[in-house]
């Protein structure tokens, strides 16, 4: 029988899998990942396929929760819920929202299964928050035994630890238990800036709001910025949402930036937060100490503007707290990200690779699900606990059945 072909959301991935199986149980998966082992077929887990890395890539079993989906139980007096692993993002927020309950922070879009987003280590933005891994307080993983364990921070702690960010190197995620916030309305202001007057105010920005970013735009050197606050609605004004507001004197950022301002809607936060992607990219991100934010978004910014002037896509820029998770790239330190885009159609290999150079000149952690070539020695030098990490791997799947090429290199196994 001719094998299946899968590709990754950009298509620069593509692969082969002997199988593709979208399991509707626990026990399902359970008998797959045993007829798996039986057979010597590796296994790898797929959500939306948004990662731009072949996380996903095998040509053994690919497995997808697609039909594990939706709340198991919620408590919003916990401020907690239980989430099937293959819940997609933008089918999360009504429900959470039915509980009183939304997701502290989100990325640029909502097309993500709960299990990808936090296989990969998803982030938004805001020096307070840390990614959505960092929200996860409990997981129910499938082991390479075919095997149901459940983890938390008092339940097997380091399986724990490891499972919060592992890109399905540990287990099948089933279930995964999230913190969350009461739910809660967003303000967007979005307007365009000077590259001077952006990084002028850039820590002010970053400071003043609980979500800021700004894309850089290379064709004409300015910077489009976003700003996301909680705000509190009226019931006659949650009735008429999403409210679009006409930018008033007074709610407008001062001093200069005042005559960009552009664009103003309010909604419930799992509205605001996502964008819609149509035109396909491919993408590399590196998470940086924040203070050296600002130097290396300079020299990429030189790079870009001496060497690929024909670059069109935008550099995004954004803040993350810092966190604990063993491979998480904000481990230990307050960070900022940098990604650069390159069209999906379009050669991105040099660009890339300079760009990582000036990554790895700052000490640059490569975001899992974006392009990048570093690979078990260089990881190790950059994650404090990642002989830890590697350690909890092979006690959890001692034969590599959750392997393949990508990985062994990342892991060096
Ligand atoms: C248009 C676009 C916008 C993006 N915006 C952002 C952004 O704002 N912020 C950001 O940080 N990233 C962003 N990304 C990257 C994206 O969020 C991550 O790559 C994420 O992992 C994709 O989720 P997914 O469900 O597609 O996961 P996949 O790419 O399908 O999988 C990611 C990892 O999770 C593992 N996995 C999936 N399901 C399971 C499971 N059940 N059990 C165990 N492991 C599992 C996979 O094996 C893989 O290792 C963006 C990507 C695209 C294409």
């Amino acid at each position: 029988m001719k094998n299946a072909h899968w590709s990754n959301w950009s298509g620069g991935v593509t692969c082969a899998p002997q199988r593709v199986a979208m399991p509707a149980s626990e026990a399902e998966i359970a008998q797959l990942v045993r007829e798996a082992t039986q057979s010597g077929q590796r296994i790898r887990m797929v959500g939306s396929g948004h990662s731009f890395t072949p996380l996903c890539a095998t040509d053994g079993l690919l497995l997808s929760l697609d039909r594990l989906q939706g709340l198991v139980s919620t408590s919003a007096p916990a401020g907690q819920a239980t989430v099937w692993a293959g819940t997609k993002l933008h089918a999360l927020g009504g429900p959470l929202w039915d509980h009183g309950l939304a997701l502290a922070n989100m990325g640029d879009i909502d097309r993500q299964s709960l299990a990808g987003a936090i296989g990969a280590g998803t982030h938004g933005t805001g020096p307070t928050l840390g990614n959505l891994s960092t929200q996860v307080v409990g997981l129910r993983l499938v082991t390479a035994a075919g095997e149901a364990v459940d983890c938390s921070p008092t339940a097997a702690p380091a399986l724990f630890k490891a499972a919060q960010l592992s890109m399905g190197a540990l287990g099948v995620i089933t279930q995964v238990t999230l913190r969350l916030l009461p739910a809660y309305h967003l303000h967007e202001r979005t307007w365009v800036a000077s590259f001077a007057e952006c990084l002028a105010e850039l820590d002010a920005h970053i400071q003043a709001n609980r979500h800021f970013e700004f894309f850089w735009l290379p064709q004409n050197d300015l910077c489009a910025m976003k700003a996301l606050n909680p705000v509190e609605l009226t019931p006659a004004e949650q009735d008429a949402l999403p409210l679009i507001k006409e930018p008033r004197a007074n709610d407008q950022p001062q001093g200069r930036l005042a005559r960009y301002v552009r664009a103003e809607r309010i909604d419930r936060s799992y509205r605001i937060f996502p964008s819609e992607r149509t035109v396909k990219f491919n993408e590399t991100e590196f998470a940086v100490p924040a203070a050296s934010g600002p130097e290396c978004l300079h020299e990429i910014r030189r790079l870009m503007r001496t060497r690929y002037p024909e670059v069109a896509w935008p550099l995004e820029y954004r803040t993350l707290a810092a966190d604990n998770l063993w491979l998480s790239p904000a481990y230990g330190r307050e960070t900022v990200t940098i990604s650069v885009h390159q069209a999906a159609e379009l050669p991105y290999q040099p660009f890339f690779a300079d760009v990582e150079a000036i990554f790895r000149n700052h000490g640059g952690r490569p975001h899992w699900g974006k392009i990048h070539t570093h690979t078990s020695p260089d990881l190790a030098a950059l994650y404090p606990q990642w002989a830890a990490f590697q350690a909890v791997r092979r006690q959890m799947d001692p034969s590599g059945r959750f392997l393949n090429e990508h990985l062994r290199a990342l892991f060096g196994a």
